[in-house]
Protein backbone atom coordinates (compact mmCIF):
# COMPACT_ATOMS: atom_id res chain seq x y z
CA UNK A 1 0.00 0.00 0.00
CA UNK A 2 1.14 3.26 -1.21
CA UNK A 3 2.16 5.97 1.66
CA UNK A 4 0.15 9.14 1.24
CA UNK A 5 1.30 12.91 2.12
CA UNK A 6 -0.93 15.87 2.25
CA UNK A 7 -1.07 19.63 3.51
CA UNK A 8 -4.08 19.30 6.34
CA UNK A 9 -4.20 22.82 6.40
CA UNK A 10 -5.12 25.30 4.34
CA UNK A 11 -2.33 26.62 1.97
CA UNK A 12 -0.77 30.22 2.91
CA UNK A 13 0.95 31.98 5.89
CA UNK A 14 -0.10 31.12 9.33
CA UNK A 15 1.28 29.67 12.93
CA UNK A 16 1.54 26.03 12.00
CA UNK A 17 0.77 24.63 8.88
CA UNK A 18 0.22 20.23 9.03
CA UNK A 19 1.44 18.02 7.16
CA UNK A 20 -0.50 14.71 7.17
CA UNK A 21 1.10 11.32 6.32
CA UNK A 22 -0.40 8.25 6.30
CA UNK A 23 0.88 4.71 5.60
CA UNK A 24 3.31 1.55 6.04
CA UNK A 25 5.85 4.37 5.59
CA UNK A 26 5.19 7.16 7.29
CA UNK A 27 6.87 6.28 10.36
CA UNK A 28 10.44 5.69 8.47
CA UNK A 29 9.94 8.97 6.20
CA UNK A 30 9.73 11.43 9.36
CA UNK A 31 12.49 9.17 10.53
CA UNK A 32 14.74 10.74 7.51
CA UNK A 33 12.75 14.31 8.21
CA UNK A 34 14.68 14.27 11.66
CA UNK A 35 17.73 12.60 11.05
CA UNK A 36 17.29 10.12 13.52
CA UNK A 37 17.15 6.30 12.89
CA UNK A 38 16.36 5.28 16.14
CA UNK A 39 12.91 7.81 16.42
CA UNK A 40 10.64 5.73 18.00
CA UNK A 41 8.07 8.51 19.23
CA UNK A 42 5.77 7.32 21.83
CA UNK A 43 2.13 6.92 19.70
CA UNK A 44 -0.27 10.15 20.11
CA UNK A 45 2.62 12.03 22.11
CA UNK A 46 3.99 15.34 20.28
CA UNK A 47 7.51 14.96 19.69
CA UNK A 48 9.26 18.44 19.51
CA UNK A 49 11.86 17.91 16.56
CA UNK A 50 14.19 19.44 14.44
CA UNK A 51 13.59 19.00 11.05
CA UNK A 52 16.33 18.84 7.79
CA UNK A 53 16.14 19.71 4.51
CA UNK A 54 16.56 17.19 1.59
CA UNK A 55 20.42 17.11 1.69
CA UNK A 56 19.71 16.07 5.55
CA UNK A 57 22.56 18.98 6.58
CA UNK A 58 20.47 21.79 6.73
CA UNK A 59 17.49 22.34 9.57
CA UNK A 60 14.63 24.16 7.98
CA UNK A 61 12.25 23.85 11.22
CA UNK A 62 11.66 23.06 14.67
CA UNK A 63 7.74 20.91 14.64
CA UNK A 64 6.03 18.89 16.65
CA UNK A 65 5.89 15.13 15.17
CA UNK A 66 2.90 13.09 15.99
CA UNK A 67 3.06 9.81 15.72
CA UNK A 68 -0.30 7.33 15.47
CA UNK A 69 0.05 3.91 15.43
CA UNK A 70 -2.24 1.98 13.17
CA UNK A 71 -4.77 1.14 13.83
CA UNK A 72 -5.33 3.84 15.92
CA UNK A 73 -5.33 6.08 14.04
CA UNK A 74 -7.79 8.61 11.45
CA UNK A 75 -7.41 6.52 8.67
CA UNK A 76 -6.50 3.41 10.10
CA UNK A 77 -3.22 3.18 8.75
CA UNK A 78 0.19 4.23 10.45
CA UNK A 79 0.30 8.46 10.60
CA UNK A 80 2.42 10.82 11.35
CA UNK A 81 1.07 14.52 11.24
CA UNK A 82 4.18 17.09 11.23
CA UNK A 83 3.01 20.33 12.56
CA UNK A 84 5.48 23.00 11.18
CA UNK A 85 5.30 26.96 11.14
CA UNK A 86 2.89 28.10 8.64
CA UNK A 87 4.76 28.78 5.69
CA UNK A 88 4.27 28.24 2.34
CA UNK A 89 7.33 27.62 1.32
CA UNK A 90 9.12 25.65 4.23
CA UNK A 91 5.86 23.20 3.64
CA UNK A 92 6.54 22.65 0.51
CA UNK A 93 10.17 21.83 0.98
CA UNK A 94 8.86 19.23 4.05
CA UNK A 95 5.96 18.07 1.30
CA UNK A 96 9.18 17.43 -1.03
CA UNK A 97 11.38 15.92 1.33
CA UNK A 98 8.44 13.31 1.72
CA UNK A 99 7.75 13.01 -1.78
CA UNK A 100 11.52 12.12 -2.63
CA UNK A 101 11.62 9.69 -0.06
CA UNK A 102 8.52 7.40 -1.11
CA UNK A 103 5.43 9.18 -0.13
CA UNK A 104 2.92 9.80 -3.06
CA UNK A 105 0.59 13.17 -2.59
CA UNK A 106 -3.38 11.80 -1.72
CA UNK A 107 -5.89 12.86 -3.61
CA UNK A 108 -9.21 14.50 -2.84
CA UNK A 109 -10.71 13.02 0.14
CA UNK A 110 -8.18 10.11 0.56
CA UNK A 111 -7.44 10.01 3.63
CA UNK A 112 -11.25 9.68 4.43
CA UNK A 113 -11.56 7.24 2.06
CA UNK A 114 -8.14 5.37 3.74
CA UNK A 115 -10.63 5.53 7.13
CA UNK A 116 -13.71 3.99 5.27
CA UNK A 117 -11.42 1.29 3.60
CA UNK A 118 -10.09 0.30 7.04
CA UNK A 119 -13.57 0.54 8.55
CA UNK A 120 -12.46 3.18 11.08
CA UNK A 121 -16.10 5.18 9.92
CA UNK A 122 -18.88 5.06 7.27
CA UNK A 123 -19.70 6.63 5.07
CA UNK A 124 -22.46 9.04 6.40
CA UNK A 125 -19.33 9.74 9.00
CA UNK A 126 -16.76 10.26 6.29
CA UNK A 127 -19.38 12.69 4.33
CA UNK A 128 -20.27 14.34 7.57
CA UNK A 129 -16.35 15.40 7.82
CA UNK A 130 -16.43 16.86 4.65
CA UNK A 131 -19.61 18.93 5.25
CA UNK A 132 -18.62 19.70 8.88
CA UNK A 133 -15.29 21.74 7.38
CA UNK A 134 -17.74 23.32 4.40
CA UNK A 135 -20.53 24.08 7.06
CA UNK A 136 -21.47 27.79 6.50
CA UNK A 137 -23.17 28.05 9.50
CA UNK A 138 -23.61 27.00 13.10
CA UNK A 139 -26.64 25.22 12.31
CA UNK A 140 -24.92 23.41 9.92
CA UNK A 141 -21.66 22.59 11.51
CA UNK A 142 -23.64 21.44 14.61
CA UNK A 143 -25.48 18.62 12.20
CA UNK A 144 -22.12 17.85 10.53
CA UNK A 145 -21.17 16.80 14.22
CA UNK A 146 -24.09 14.89 14.60
CA UNK A 147 -23.73 12.67 11.96
CA UNK A 148 -19.86 12.53 12.17
CA UNK A 149 -20.46 10.84 15.50
CA UNK A 150 -22.91 8.05 14.24
CA UNK A 151 -26.03 9.50 14.83
CA UNK A 152 -27.54 9.13 10.87
CA UNK A 153 -26.28 5.26 11.10
CA UNK A 154 -27.10 4.84 14.27
CA UNK A 155 -30.78 5.62 12.84
CA UNK A 156 -31.01 3.68 9.98
CA UNK A 157 -30.04 0.19 11.76
CA UNK A 158 -33.17 -0.76 13.42
CA UNK A 159 -34.77 -0.09 10.18
CA UNK A 160 -32.05 -2.57 8.35
CA UNK A 161 -32.40 -5.13 10.84
CA UNK A 162 -35.90 -4.64 10.59
CA UNK A 163 -36.12 -5.59 6.86
CA UNK A 164 -33.63 -8.25 6.68
CA UNK A 165 -35.82 -9.57 9.42
CA UNK A 166 -38.69 -9.58 7.31
CA UNK A 167 -37.05 -10.68 3.92
CA UNK A 168 -35.97 -13.72 5.91
CA UNK A 169 -39.48 -14.96 6.59
CA UNK A 170 -40.24 -14.49 2.58
CA UNK A 171 -37.11 -16.32 1.68
CA UNK A 172 -37.54 -19.16 3.88
CA UNK A 173 -41.10 -19.17 3.40
CA UNK A 174 -39.56 -20.20 -0.46
CA UNK A 175 -37.34 -22.67 0.74
CA UNK A 176 -40.01 -24.45 2.79
CA UNK A 177 -43.25 -23.64 2.63
CA UNK A 178 -45.21 -25.71 0.07
CA UNK A 179 -48.18 -23.30 -0.61
CA UNK A 180 -48.74 -19.85 -0.58
CA UNK A 181 -47.82 -17.94 3.11
CA UNK A 182 -50.98 -18.06 5.12
CA UNK A 183 -53.10 -14.95 5.08
CA UNK A 184 -52.14 -14.08 8.91
CA UNK A 185 -48.54 -14.36 7.93
CA UNK A 186 -49.08 -12.09 5.13
CA UNK A 187 -50.92 -9.29 7.56
CA UNK A 188 -48.15 -10.06 9.77
CA UNK A 189 -45.06 -8.87 7.05
CA UNK A 190 -47.43 -6.57 5.69
CA UNK A 191 -47.67 -4.42 8.95
CA UNK A 192 -43.86 -4.85 9.21
CA UNK A 193 -43.50 -3.45 6.17
CA UNK A 194 -45.55 -0.75 6.80
CA UNK A 195 -43.92 0.14 9.68
CA UNK A 196 -40.75 0.12 7.81
CA UNK A 197 -41.82 2.39 5.34
CA UNK A 198 -43.35 4.88 8.03
CA UNK A 199 -39.42 4.88 9.52
CA UNK A 200 -38.27 5.66 6.49
CA UNK A 201 -40.72 8.44 5.04
CA UNK A 202 -40.00 9.88 8.49
CA UNK A 203 -36.02 10.33 8.19
CA UNK A 204 -36.38 11.45 4.76
CA UNK A 205 -39.30 13.88 5.52
CA UNK A 206 -36.69 16.27 7.53
CA UNK A 207 -34.85 16.87 4.09
CA UNK A 208 -36.68 20.13 3.28
CA UNK A 209 -35.33 20.91 6.77
CA UNK A 210 -31.68 19.73 6.74
CA UNK A 211 -31.24 20.99 3.19
CA UNK A 212 -32.11 24.46 4.10
CA UNK A 213 -29.84 25.00 7.10
CA UNK A 214 -27.31 22.99 4.40
CA UNK A 215 -28.18 24.84 1.17
CA UNK A 216 -30.28 27.59 2.39
CA UNK A 217 -32.63 30.55 0.69
CA UNK A 218 -31.73 31.80 -2.74
CA UNK A 219 -33.36 35.03 -2.99
CA UNK A 220 -33.09 37.98 -5.47
CA UNK A 221 -34.32 41.75 -5.47
CA UNK A 222 -35.90 42.93 -8.50
CA UNK A 223 -36.95 46.35 -9.83
CA UNK A 224 -36.42 49.01 -11.76
CA UNK A 225 -33.44 51.48 -11.67
CA UNK A 226 -32.87 53.54 -8.75
CA UNK A 227 -35.70 51.65 -6.38
CA UNK A 228 -33.09 51.06 -4.19
CA UNK A 229 -32.04 47.75 -4.57
CA UNK A 230 -28.70 48.29 -3.89
CA UNK A 231 -29.49 50.05 -0.64
CA UNK A 232 -31.79 47.05 0.56
CA UNK A 233 -28.96 44.35 -0.43
CA UNK A 234 -26.62 46.35 1.66
CA UNK A 235 -28.97 47.06 4.84
CA UNK A 236 -29.52 43.48 4.68
CA UNK A 237 -26.23 42.42 4.16
CA UNK A 238 -24.79 44.87 6.73
CA UNK A 239 -21.93 46.34 4.77
CA UNK A 240 -21.20 48.03 1.64
CA UNK A 241 -21.18 45.24 -0.58
CA UNK A 242 -22.69 46.47 -3.72
CA UNK A 243 -22.33 49.80 -5.35
CA UNK A 244 -25.00 52.27 -4.85
CA UNK A 245 -25.21 55.48 -6.95
CA UNK A 246 -27.34 58.15 -7.96
CA UNK A 247 -27.35 57.11 -11.38
CA UNK A 248 -29.76 54.53 -12.88
CA UNK A 249 -28.49 51.23 -14.57
CA UNK A 250 -25.27 50.99 -12.54
CA UNK A 251 -25.51 47.51 -11.40
CA UNK A 252 -25.29 45.57 -14.35
CA UNK A 253 -23.87 42.75 -13.54
CA UNK A 254 -24.97 40.42 -10.47
CA UNK A 255 -23.67 40.31 -7.39
CA UNK A 256 -24.35 37.73 -5.01
CA UNK A 257 -23.59 37.52 -1.05
CA UNK A 258 -24.12 34.92 1.73
CA UNK A 259 -25.92 36.04 5.16
CA UNK A 260 -27.80 34.40 7.60
CA UNK A 261 -31.41 34.89 8.91
CA UNK A 262 -32.59 33.07 11.78
CA UNK A 263 -29.46 30.56 11.38
CA UNK A 264 -30.87 29.61 7.23
CA UNK A 265 -28.39 30.36 4.95
CA UNK A 266 -29.64 33.55 2.67
CA UNK A 267 -27.77 33.70 -0.95
CA UNK A 268 -28.83 37.10 -2.24
CA UNK A 269 -28.43 38.12 -5.32
CA UNK A 270 -28.93 42.12 -6.67
CA UNK A 271 -30.09 42.05 -10.42
CA UNK A 272 -29.54 44.36 -12.76
CA UNK A 273 -32.24 47.24 -13.13
CA UNK A 274 -35.52 45.43 -14.70
CA UNK A 275 -36.35 47.80 -17.50
CA UNK A 276 -36.22 47.94 -21.45
CA UNK A 277 -32.88 49.52 -22.20
CA UNK A 278 -31.17 50.10 -25.22
CA UNK A 279 -27.71 49.78 -23.59
CA UNK A 280 -25.80 46.56 -24.55
CA UNK A 281 -23.98 45.81 -21.79
CA UNK A 282 -27.28 46.68 -19.73
CA UNK A 283 -29.51 44.62 -22.14
CA UNK A 284 -27.51 41.29 -21.11
CA UNK A 285 -27.91 41.78 -17.05
CA UNK A 286 -31.47 42.86 -17.84
CA UNK A 287 -31.38 39.11 -19.77
CA UNK A 288 -29.64 37.48 -16.76
CA UNK A 289 -32.25 39.08 -14.36
CA UNK A 290 -35.31 37.64 -15.81
CA UNK A 291 -33.20 34.16 -15.82
CA UNK A 292 -32.68 34.47 -12.22
CA UNK A 293 -36.03 35.01 -11.28
CA UNK A 294 -37.05 32.09 -12.25
CA UNK A 295 -34.10 30.58 -10.55
CA UNK A 296 -34.63 31.51 -7.39
CA UNK A 297 -36.64 30.44 -4.06
CA UNK A 298 -37.64 33.92 -3.51
CA UNK A 299 -37.93 37.08 -5.41
CA UNK A 300 -38.07 40.64 -3.69
CA UNK A 301 -40.05 43.00 -5.97
CA UNK A 302 -39.36 46.31 -4.93
CA UNK A 303 -41.54 50.17 -5.51
CA UNK A 304 -40.46 53.25 -4.60
CA UNK A 305 -42.90 54.73 -2.66
CA UNK A 306 -41.74 58.65 -2.89
CA UNK A 307 -42.04 58.81 -7.20
CA UNK A 308 -45.03 58.06 -9.39
CA UNK A 309 -45.56 54.13 -10.04
CA UNK A 310 -44.65 53.57 -13.82
CA UNK A 311 -45.63 51.18 -16.35
CA UNK A 312 -42.24 48.97 -15.51
CA UNK A 313 -43.56 48.91 -11.84
CA UNK A 314 -46.40 47.32 -13.00
CA UNK A 315 -45.02 44.72 -15.52
CA UNK A 316 -42.24 44.03 -12.82
CA UNK A 317 -44.83 43.29 -10.09
CA UNK A 318 -47.07 40.96 -12.64
CA UNK A 319 -43.80 39.04 -13.64
CA UNK A 320 -43.73 38.06 -9.98
CA UNK A 321 -46.70 36.80 -9.41
CA UNK A 322 -46.41 33.39 -10.69
CA UNK A 323 -43.47 32.93 -8.27
CA UNK A 324 -42.25 32.91 -4.32
CA UNK A 325 -42.08 36.23 -3.41
CA UNK A 326 -42.34 39.65 -1.17
CA UNK A 327 -43.61 42.74 -2.68
CA UNK A 328 -41.10 45.63 -0.53
CA UNK A 329 -41.95 49.06 -0.84
CA UNK A 330 -39.50 51.20 -0.21
CA UNK A 331 -38.23 55.21 0.80
CA UNK A 332 -41.07 55.21 3.48
CA UNK A 333 -38.99 57.49 5.07
CA UNK A 334 -39.39 59.93 1.68
CA UNK A 335 -43.27 60.40 2.00
CA UNK A 336 -46.21 61.37 4.26
CA UNK A 337 -48.14 58.18 5.68
CA UNK A 338 -50.92 59.75 4.31
CA UNK A 339 -49.22 59.84 1.35
CA UNK A 340 -47.63 56.42 1.72
CA UNK A 341 -51.42 54.74 2.36
CA UNK A 342 -52.56 55.91 -0.87
CA UNK A 343 -49.80 54.75 -2.81
CA UNK A 344 -50.16 51.17 -1.41
CA UNK A 345 -53.81 51.53 -1.85
CA UNK A 346 -53.72 52.29 -5.54
CA UNK A 347 -51.40 49.56 -6.33
CA UNK A 348 -53.40 47.01 -4.49
CA UNK A 349 -56.28 48.26 -7.37
CA UNK A 350 -53.92 47.59 -9.79
CA UNK A 351 -52.58 44.40 -8.92
CA UNK A 352 -55.42 42.17 -8.33
CA UNK A 353 -53.34 39.99 -6.05
CA UNK A 354 -49.99 39.89 -4.53
CA UNK A 355 -49.22 43.32 -4.27
CA UNK A 356 -51.40 43.50 -1.38
CA UNK A 357 -49.12 41.72 1.28
CA UNK A 358 -46.50 44.01 0.77
CA UNK A 359 -43.69 45.01 3.19
CA UNK A 360 -42.62 48.72 3.42
CA UNK A 361 -38.88 49.55 4.35
CA UNK A 362 -36.66 52.35 4.42
CA UNK A 363 -33.48 50.76 3.33
CA UNK A 364 -31.79 53.90 4.00
CA UNK A 365 -33.40 54.59 7.86
CA UNK A 366 -33.55 50.19 8.55
CA UNK A 367 -37.17 50.76 9.32
CA UNK A 368 -39.19 47.94 8.36
CA UNK A 369 -35.90 45.80 7.53
CA UNK A 370 -36.55 43.38 10.71
CA UNK A 371 -39.87 42.82 9.43
CA UNK A 372 -38.36 41.86 5.89
CA UNK A 373 -36.16 39.65 7.56
CA UNK A 374 -38.37 37.33 9.26
CA UNK A 375 -40.74 37.57 6.43
CA UNK A 376 -37.67 35.87 4.03
CA UNK A 377 -37.29 33.37 6.07
CA UNK A 378 -41.13 32.28 6.96
CA UNK A 379 -42.46 30.12 4.41
CA UNK A 380 -39.40 28.35 4.65
CA UNK A 381 -39.33 27.93 8.69
CA UNK A 382 -38.54 24.55 9.50
CA UNK A 383 -41.05 22.76 11.02
CA UNK A 384 -40.53 18.89 10.71
CA UNK A 385 -37.71 17.27 12.81
CA UNK A 386 -37.72 13.76 14.06
CA UNK A 387 -38.21 13.48 17.82
CA UNK A 388 -34.40 13.47 17.60
CA UNK A 389 -34.10 16.73 15.78
CA UNK A 390 -31.36 14.86 13.60
CA UNK A 391 -31.73 16.37 10.12
CA UNK A 392 -30.70 14.66 6.35
CA UNK A 393 -28.98 17.48 4.86
CA UNK A 394 -27.61 15.51 1.87
CA UNK A 395 -29.19 15.44 -1.10
CA UNK A 396 -27.64 11.69 -1.85
CA UNK A 397 -29.08 10.03 1.18
CA UNK A 398 -32.38 11.88 0.74
CA UNK A 399 -32.77 9.97 -3.02
CA UNK A 400 -31.55 6.82 -1.46
CA UNK A 401 -34.66 6.85 1.14
CA UNK A 402 -37.19 7.50 -1.23
CA UNK A 403 -35.61 4.85 -3.72
CA UNK A 404 -35.67 2.60 -1.03
CA UNK A 405 -39.42 3.52 0.18
CA UNK A 406 -40.48 3.59 -3.25
CA UNK A 407 -39.55 -0.16 -3.37
CA UNK A 408 -40.82 -1.41 -0.26
CA UNK A 409 -44.23 0.60 -1.30
CA UNK A 410 -44.57 -1.62 -4.40
CA UNK A 411 -43.33 -4.71 -2.26
CA UNK A 412 -46.52 -4.31 -0.60
CA UNK A 413 -48.19 -3.49 -3.31
CA UNK A 414 -47.24 -7.11 -4.99
CA UNK A 415 -48.14 -8.48 -1.11
CA UNK A 416 -51.57 -7.40 -1.48
CA UNK A 417 -51.97 -9.13 -4.51
CA UNK A 418 -50.59 -12.19 -3.81
CA UNK A 419 -47.95 -12.06 -5.73
CA UNK A 420 -45.11 -14.93 -5.25
CA UNK A 421 -42.26 -14.40 -2.61
CA UNK A 422 -40.03 -14.13 -5.24
CA UNK A 423 -41.59 -11.16 -6.78
CA UNK A 424 -41.71 -9.14 -3.68
CA UNK A 425 -38.47 -10.06 -2.19
CA UNK A 426 -37.15 -8.16 -5.43
CA UNK A 427 -38.66 -4.86 -4.14
CA UNK A 428 -36.97 -5.82 -0.55
CA UNK A 429 -33.43 -6.43 -1.42
CA UNK A 430 -33.20 -3.49 -3.72
CA UNK A 431 -34.41 -1.29 -0.84
CA UNK A 432 -32.31 -2.75 1.92
CA UNK A 433 -29.05 -2.31 -0.83
CA UNK A 434 -30.47 1.67 -1.32
CA UNK A 435 -30.30 2.03 2.26
CA UNK A 436 -26.55 0.49 2.85
CA UNK A 437 -25.69 2.29 0.04
CA UNK A 438 -25.78 5.75 2.69
CA UNK A 439 -23.97 4.43 4.95
CA UNK A 440 -21.17 2.80 2.51
CA UNK A 441 -21.86 -0.78 3.20
CA UNK A 442 -23.40 -1.60 -0.50
CA UNK A 443 -21.63 1.35 -2.56
CA UNK A 444 -19.52 0.82 -5.60
CA UNK A 445 -16.53 1.77 -6.59
CA UNK A 446 -17.56 4.40 -8.91
CA UNK A 447 -20.08 6.07 -6.78
CA UNK A 448 -16.99 6.41 -3.59
CA UNK A 449 -14.94 7.73 -6.06
CA UNK A 450 -17.63 10.41 -7.44
CA UNK A 451 -18.35 11.08 -3.64
CA UNK A 452 -14.56 11.54 -2.30
CA UNK A 453 -13.90 13.75 -5.40
CA UNK A 454 -16.28 16.03 -3.85
CA UNK A 455 -13.54 16.08 -0.92
CA UNK A 456 -10.44 18.42 -0.60
CA UNK A 457 -6.91 17.01 -0.51
CA UNK A 458 -5.94 16.66 3.01
CA UNK A 459 -9.25 15.36 4.25
P1 LIG B 1 -31.05 50.52 -7.33
O1 LIG B 1 -30.74 51.12 -8.64
O2 LIG B 1 -32.42 49.98 -7.31
O3 LIG B 1 -30.03 49.52 -6.87
O4 LIG B 1 -31.08 51.73 -6.27
P2 LIG B 1 -29.96 52.22 -5.25
O5 LIG B 1 -29.90 51.32 -4.08
O6 LIG B 1 -28.70 52.48 -5.99
O7 LIG B 1 -30.63 53.55 -4.73
C1 LIG B 1 -30.92 54.64 -5.58
C2 LIG B 1 -30.96 55.92 -4.77
O8 LIG B 1 -32.06 55.87 -3.85
C3 LIG B 1 -29.72 56.17 -3.92
O9 LIG B 1 -29.45 57.55 -3.94
C4 LIG B 1 -30.12 55.73 -2.55
O10 LIG B 1 -29.41 56.40 -1.54
C5 LIG B 1 -31.57 56.09 -2.52
N1 LIG B 1 -32.37 55.26 -1.60
C6 LIG B 1 -32.46 53.92 -1.59
N2 LIG B 1 -33.30 53.49 -0.62
C7 LIG B 1 -33.74 54.59 0.02
C8 LIG B 1 -34.66 54.81 1.11
O11 LIG B 1 -35.22 53.91 1.72
N3 LIG B 1 -34.89 56.11 1.45
C9 LIG B 1 -34.28 57.15 0.82
N4 LIG B 1 -34.57 58.38 1.24
N5 LIG B 1 -33.44 56.96 -0.20
C10 LIG B 1 -33.17 55.72 -0.63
Amino acid sequence: MDTIVALATPIGRSGIGVIRLSGPDSLRIARSLVRDDAFAPEPRTAHLKHIYDESGSQVIDRSLVTYFQAPHSFTGDDVVEISCHGSPILLRLVLDVCLHRGARMADAGEFSLRSLANGRIDLTEAEAIRDLIDAQTTAAARQAARQMRGEFSHQLQPIKDDLVGVIVVLESALEFVEDDLPEIQIQNVRSKLDAIVHEIAKIAATFRAGNLIREGIRVAIVGRPNVGKSSLFNTLLGSDRAIVTEIAGTTRDQIHEKFTIENIPISLIDTAGLRDTNDTVEKIGVERSRRTMADVDLVIAMVDVSEKRSDDDLQILRSVEASPHLVVLNKIDKVTPAVFRRFADELRDEISSGAAAHISVSAKTGAGIESLRKAIVEPFSPNESNESGFLVSDARHYDLLVRSRDEILSSIELLQEKSSEEIVLVGLHNALRFLGEITGETTTEDVLARIFSTFCIGK
